[in-house]
């Protein structure tokens, strides 16, 4: 039984930290919009700063929207470097930080080795899944850390994930999912298109999209996503302000890198495209919105 502290309880978190909470660990819980009672009603202790988490916790996780809000979170005023400082040593071993979020892999590095520098560990574990996943304890977890270090966070992570691999040396798990994001974000595109020929082509979108599971063009995008644009349900999800950001992440990589990425960099227009018409919260698989103003056409459901 471990000692676990959870930063960040938005969509992705409360219901991840719920699975934590449901274990065997105790739970300490911080987020900018408050702990939800809930997770209150079922054993969390309710903390006001990551400060006041670290210093209960061994085991330190953060699922925070941006590499702004990691960084101020691990280093600013009452974050969880002072809590580390506060009280180094208390718990025998040394405590892990680890950071669920999507965020820069260059910035993990260099957050990674200021927490080092005092002692500590660190390990980058960003996710896929989406809300349905995180609700279902099913995520795929993609890690970055040394080996000694993920076998010892590797049952946590297993207790919010079906499929928790170790890919390699810290950032690493972000260079995972800065491939998820290419594949998801242009497969969203690509159901959207889709969906739209066929309802311009006066076929049942709904009928299509079941059809095509069983295929080649079968995935959990058109399944999940698919559903939510013929039914119109852009309630998040995964909102687009976080979709663009993780974009800019691919991008700004792909350049650092000196590599050219065409149809992420169109699919990121299109997102932008999104924000400029108010978006900014919608679900991902909102993009279509867009692709309907290109074709002066919106998908219709037909009528049984
Ligand atoms: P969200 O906006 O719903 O939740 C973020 C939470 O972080 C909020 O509760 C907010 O209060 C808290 N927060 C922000 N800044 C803070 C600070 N300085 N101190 C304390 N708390 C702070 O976002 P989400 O959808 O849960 O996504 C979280 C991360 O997971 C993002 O990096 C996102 O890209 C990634 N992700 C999301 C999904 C998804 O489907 N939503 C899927 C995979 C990965």
């Amino acid at each position: 039984m471990a000692n676990i502290g959870f930063i960040g309880l938005g969509i992705m978190g409360k219901p991840m930290a719920g699975h934590l909470l449901r274990s065997e660990h105790t739970v300490f819980l911080h987020t900018r919009s408050g702990v939800p009672d809930d997770l209150i009603a079922i054993g969390g202790i309710a903390c006001v700063t990551p400060r006041e988490v670290t210093r209960q916790a061994d085991i330190i996780i953060t699922m925070l929207p941006d590499t702004p809000d990691v960084e101020a979170v691990l280093f600013g005023e009452h974050g969880i470097v002072s809590g580390l400082q506060a009280d180094s040593g208390q718990f025998g071993a040394r405590r892990v930080v680890i950071d669920m979020s999507t965020i820069s892999p260059l910035a993990t590095r260099v957050f990674a080795s200021k927490i080092n520098d005092i002692g500590h560990d660190y390990a980058d574990a960003p996710v896929s899944g989406g809300d349905i996943g995180a609700q279902n304890a099913a995520l795929t977890i993609m890690v970055g850390a040394e080996e000694a270090i993920f076998e010892r966070i590797k049952p946590v992570l297993e207790l919010m994930g079906k499929q928790v691999t170790h890919i390699g040396e810290i950032g690493a798990g972000q260079v995972c999912k800065i491939a998820n994001q290419i594949i998801v974000s242009l497969t969203i595109e690509a159901v959207g298109e889709a969906l739209l020929f066929v309802s311009k082509a006066g076929a049942d979108p709904q009928k299509v999209r079941q059809a095509l599971m069983g295929g080649f063009a079968g995935s959990r995008v058109l399944e999940v996503h698919g559903e939510r644009m013929i039914e119109r349900r852009f309630h998040p999800g995964f909102k687009i302000e976080l979709q663009q950001k993780d974009l800019d992440i691919v991008l700004t990589s792909a350049s650092a890198l000196g590599i050219a990425l065409p149809n992420t960099a169109t699919v990121h227009e299109l997102y932008n495209a999104c924000i400029a018409h108010g978006g900014a919260k919608w679900d991902n698989s909102a993009i279509v919105t867009m692709l309907e103003k290109l074709a002066n056409h919106e998908i219709t459901k037909k009528t049984e």
